[in-house]
């Protein structure tokens, strides 16, 4: 039996988490695959891919800053990746069609899936990127009521006019914090995107960062009261939807986590 080759394409790779959740999938699932890393500055992904299918590429998974550009070069795509504005998944179909989804929205939901009904709540979203993107459709799906809030207004303002969301400020009532900015990563990871002095005790804080797991927004947000998620669920999630795209099966979120959680050398879980 041959093996389907996948991977991720991404500038600069860093130490990416994904070969380690697709791996534990192939792994669960039986399915004789690979998947490999493409370290691709932006413009050269079409190069890639050419090259790629070649060798028999069935999937790759997009990141940054490849995402707008992978939508662009699909044959077709989902309403969902249509209206974020951008892909994180590249399939080949059976007739050699290229199809381009958006799976970082599921990511979201589902992230989110264990606080509860967020219908006709209200949400506060940081941040205008990619991520704020996939959050602010995931958010609206659940028929949230969503602000944006970002540190250049322009890219908000622009994110919710297309998405139909409002903006907000930093101090706007809200039961959901989403934070999808970078700040709080590594290696700065001391930062956080929101002053603790703003948090709500009875709301829910949503870290899209997962490296660090424990953010410092996270940290404060639990020493306020908060109940907190963090990014690797997400990460974990969209994950197991693209796997389920071409592979037809659905793997299991609480292995590919455990393992997640070894490569970031993470030894327990956070306590809610
Ligand atoms: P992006 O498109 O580059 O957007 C970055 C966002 O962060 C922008 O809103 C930017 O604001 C903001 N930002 C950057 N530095 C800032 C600072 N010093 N102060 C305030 N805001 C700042 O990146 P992205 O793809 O959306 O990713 C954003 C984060 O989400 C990353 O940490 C990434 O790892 C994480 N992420 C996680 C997952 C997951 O599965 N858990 C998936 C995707 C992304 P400006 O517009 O003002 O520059």
């Amino acid at each position: 039996m041959t093996e389907t080759l996948c991977g991720v394409v991404l500038h600069p790779a860093g130490h990416t988490l994904s070969p380690v959740l697709h791996e534990t999938a192939y792994e669960e699932l039986g399915v004789e695959a690979r998947y490999d890393v493409f370290d691709v500055p932006a413009g050269d992904l079409e190069a890639l891919l050419a090259g790629q299918r070649q060798r028999g590429l069935r999937q790759l998974s997009v990141s940054l800053p490849h995402k707008q550009a992978a939508l662009q070069l699909a044959d077709r795509c989902s309403d969902a990746a249509r209206t974020i504005g951008a892909a994180n998944t590249l399939t080949v179909q059976e007739d050699g069609s290229l199809v381009a989804d958006n799976t970082d929205w599921l990511g979201v939901r589902g992230s989110l899936a264990g606080f509860g009904d967020w219908s006709g709540r209200r949400a506060l979203v940081l941040g205008a990127g990619g991520a704020a993107r996939g959050a602010v459709y995931a958010l609206l799906d659940l028929g949230m009521r969503v602000a944006v809030w970002n540190r250049t207004p322009e890219r908000a303002e622009q994110l919710v006019r297309e998405l139909g969301a409002e903006t907000g400020a930093r101090d706007s009532e809200h039961d959901l914090l989403v934070n999808t900015t970078s700040v709080g990563m590594a290696p700065h990871g001391g930062d956080s995107p929101f002053p603790a002095a703003l948090l709500r005790s009875d709301s829910v804080v949503f870290d899209a960062v997962y490296r660090p797991l424990e953010t410092r927004l996270l940290r404060e947000a639990r020493a306020a009261g908060c109940r907190t998620q963090d990014g690797l669920e997400m990460l974990v999630l969209q994950a197991a939807e693209q796997i389920r795209i071409w592979s037809g099966h659905s793997p299991d979120p609480s292995r590919m986590r455990k393992k997640g959680l070894q490569a970031l050398g993470e030894t327990a879980e956070i306590v809610r």
